[in-house]
């Protein structure tokens, strides 16, 4: 059976020593619990080689938050494809909401960074999800249905040569650090129309795993993932904690 995935994403949080600290717990915890699920951290990129030199012997993912759309070249203050993967990146994320909305990333720079990814042999993790206010209009679907639409279009040659490399994360913006999560019944119509629409582009896709990410928590963690077509999460703030991280890596 395929692995559930539950990623955390520290964004731009920490310091060196309370990284190291984070990572220690979390490595602690997946010795002792032998989880069967694949654990992924996603530290600031500063800290990925000392995050990296702690857990490379075990069998935690290391995430990068962040790629540049270029190769290795004149592009000051980017990290590229190949030096992530020379640091022993497995996972990196692409499109996330604070990426489209605080830096004004769009489809033509995500394309170019799943592009640089795949070429590196590096998973992307592609967040998509509406708006507060395409929720309250009733347009969810809708711009589900564009995000991936672009996505698959804007990728068509490298997905379909390598889908497995790619993990979509629906992550509705309203959700994110909020403390607000769709409604189970909203979930399973959500998760269900994302399931069709991937798998109606290419049957090739059908084997793509879905995250779900939003305010997630100890407490909520099992019924998110009890729900149909959601083969695991992403998290933010619950991420930085390590016994709400454990606890979430323990409930499911
Ligand atoms: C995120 O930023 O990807 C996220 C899911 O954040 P949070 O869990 O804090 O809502």
């Amino acid at each position: 059976m395929s692995k559930k995935i539950i990623a955390g994403n520290w964004k731009q949080n920490g310091t060196l020593k309370s990284s190291i600290s984070l990572t220690k717990k979390v490595l602690q915890a997946v010795k002792k619990e032998k989880y069967t699920h694949e654990i992924v951290i996603i530290p600031p990129s500063i800290f990925l080689l000392p995050v990296k030199d702690l857990i490379h012997k075990s069998k935690i993912k290391l995430g990068a938050q962040n790629v540049s759309a270029f190769n290795d070249g004149a592009y000051t203050g980017e990290i590229s494809g190949s030096m992530l993967k020379d640091s022993g990146v497995d996972y990196c994320l692409v499109g996330h909401s604070e990426r489209r909305h605080i830096i004004n990333e769009d489809e033509s720079d995500f394309s170019s960074k799943v592009s640089r990814l795949i070429d590196n042999d590096i998973k992307v993790i592609y967040c998509f999800g509406e708006t507060l206010n395409d929720y309250k209009n009733k347009k969810t679907k809708l711009i589900i249905k564009r995000q991936l639409k672009k996505l698959f279009l804007n990728n068509k040659n490298n997905l379909k040569k390598h889908p497995s490399k790619l993990i979509l994360a629906y992550e509705p913006v309203w959700a994110i650090g909020t403390g607000l999560v769709p409604s189970p019944e909203e979930l399973v119509s959500i998760f269900k129309y994302i399931r069709d629409t991937v798998n109606n582009l290419d049957k090739k896709y059908a084997s793509i795993k879905l995250l779900y990410g939003g305010s997630v928590t100890p407490d909520n963690a099992s019924s998110l993932m009890d729900t149909e077509h959601i083969d695991g999460l992403l998290i933010g703030g619950a991420s930085l904690i390590a016994k709400k991280f454990i606890d979430i890596c323990s409930t499911i």
